[in-house]
Parts: C-alpha cells; sequence; structure tokens
C-alpha cells in the first residue's frame, strides 16, 4: 500500500481549477493537496509534491475568492 502511495505521487495528476481573486490575480490549485499554487505549469507542488499536469488546464474550473 505504501509503495503505492508514493507512486501515485509520481503520476501526473491534471491541474483542474484555479483560483481567482478580486483583483484578477489567477492561481491554480494543486489537485491533490488543494493548496494554491504560485506559479503556473511548474511541475511539481511545492507544498506536496504532487506531479502536475496541465494539458487541460484551459478548461480548469474558476473559483472565486474575494
Ligand atoms: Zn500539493
Amino acid at each position: 500500500m505504501r509503495v503505492q502511495k508514493e507512486l501515485s505521487f509520481r503520476k501526473a495528476m491534471a491541474v483542474n481549477k484555479v483560483v481567482v481573486f478580486k483583483r484578477g490575480f489567477t492561481y491554480p490549485i494543486c489537485p491533490r493537496c488543494q493548496v494554491t499554487l504560485e506559479r503556473e505549469y511548474v511541475h511539481y507542488c511545492d507544498r506536496c509534491g504532487q506531479c502536475l499536469c496541465w494539458s487541460g488546464f484551459s478548461k480548469a474550473e474558476i473559483v472565486k475568492k474575494f
């Protein structure tokens, strides 16, 4: 089980949510730990190390935060 969990971090997860703040700043959200990523198109989440896939990012769901 432990091995499977480690492998799941290496398998890319699609980034499918983006937060839009009031001033127009947008931040993608890590699909694993839900933290906002500081930059787009990074290969790994800074926080949890999840490998990220950006192929569907243009269709990401927009989550507004004000
Ligand atoms: Zn993460």
